[in-house]
Formats: C-alpha cells, sequence, structure tokens
C-alpha cells in the first residue's frame, strides 16, 4: 500500500467534537475479556482465565467526530466531506466539492493568488455549497470552526 502526501489549500473545518457511544461487553468480575473463539455460536459461560462468570457490562465510548459519523448522526449525504484523523487532535473535514477548487486537480498549471478577495469569496462558495451540513452542524451544538489554509495529508 503505497500512501502520497496531499496538500490542500482553501477552506477546511476543524471540528472539535466528541461522540460519546453506549455499548456493552462481556467480561468477568476481574475485567478479563471473552476468549477470540468466535466460531462458538454461543457465549462462553465462564471466563477460561479465573472461571468467573461473565457478566454484561455497560460502557461508554468516546471519540472524536469524524464527518462520517456527523452524516450518520445528522443525516447529510456521507460523501460530503472528506475526514483527516488527528489523533488527539481535532478532526479536519475537507470538503468534497471544494477540494480541488484551487488546484483544479491534476493537469492544472498556472497560478492562484491568495488575496483577502480571494479569501472571502472561497468562504462565500464554501457557505452556499455546504449549507445544509452547516446548518445541522449548528442546531446541533458542534464545535467547529471555518479555517483558510493548507492542510497536509495523507491518502
Ligand atoms: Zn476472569
Amino acid at each position: 500500500m503505497s500512501s502520497h502526501t496531499q496538500v490542500y489549500i482553501g477552506i477546511y473545518l476543524v471540528v472539535d467534537q466528541f461522540l460519546e457511544i453506549d455499548r456493552t461487553k462481556r467480561e468477568c468480575e476481574n475485567g478479563h475479556g471473552e476468549g477470540r473463539v468466535w466460531s462458538h455460536s454461543r457465549p462462553e459461560p465462564f471466563c477460561g482465565e479465573c472461571g468467573s462468570r461473565f457478566i454484561t457490562v455497560e460502557y461508554t465510548e468516546k471519540r472524536r467526530m469524524s464527518c462520517h459519523d456527523a452524516s450518520e448522526e445528522f443525516g447529510f449525504d456521507i460523501d460530503t466531506f472528506q475526514n483527516i484523523d488527528r489523533g488527539d487532535k481535532p478532526c479536519i473535514w475537507i470538503g468534497n466539492e471544494t477540494i480541488d477548487s484551487l488546484t483544479g486537480g491534476e493537469e492544472y498549471e498556472g497560478e492562484f493568488e491568495i488575496n483577502p478577495d480571494t479569501i472571502a469569496a472561497a468562504v462565500f462558495d464554501f457557505a452556499q455549497k455546504y449549507a445544509i451540513p452547516l446548518e445541522l452542524l449548528n442546531d446541533n451544538d458542534v464545535d467547529y470552526a471555518v479555517h483558510f489554509g493548507t492542510v497536509m495529508y495523507q491518502n
């Protein structure tokens, strides 16, 4: 598998939002998990390590909200944004429709001046194209900021 460093210039979202997902897992009172015997159709009743009975434990998984999580949760198209996961740092979302707006794709040769007018035009264009998802983020109190700049990422 090869990956390429992409350089994006333009509008992107910095999304500083966590998702809390209620999950359950089975473990014994000593915290041992079930063995990885997936072929068994019935769950194992007792821990293979200490012999205690397995019980179902509820827990909350906390993770950064990706654009795919948000599209599922709020109901906008899953292909709206590309998610850049940065581990502990807030996720970056780049709009798929505006991703090549400045560079014009691979065949492009030329120049693009970045000045206050072109930035304002890019922000305006972005706000129009993404009015629906942005409104859904606002309505659901998602913590995000719209930035103009460069993003380097692997894909
Ligand atoms: Zn155990």
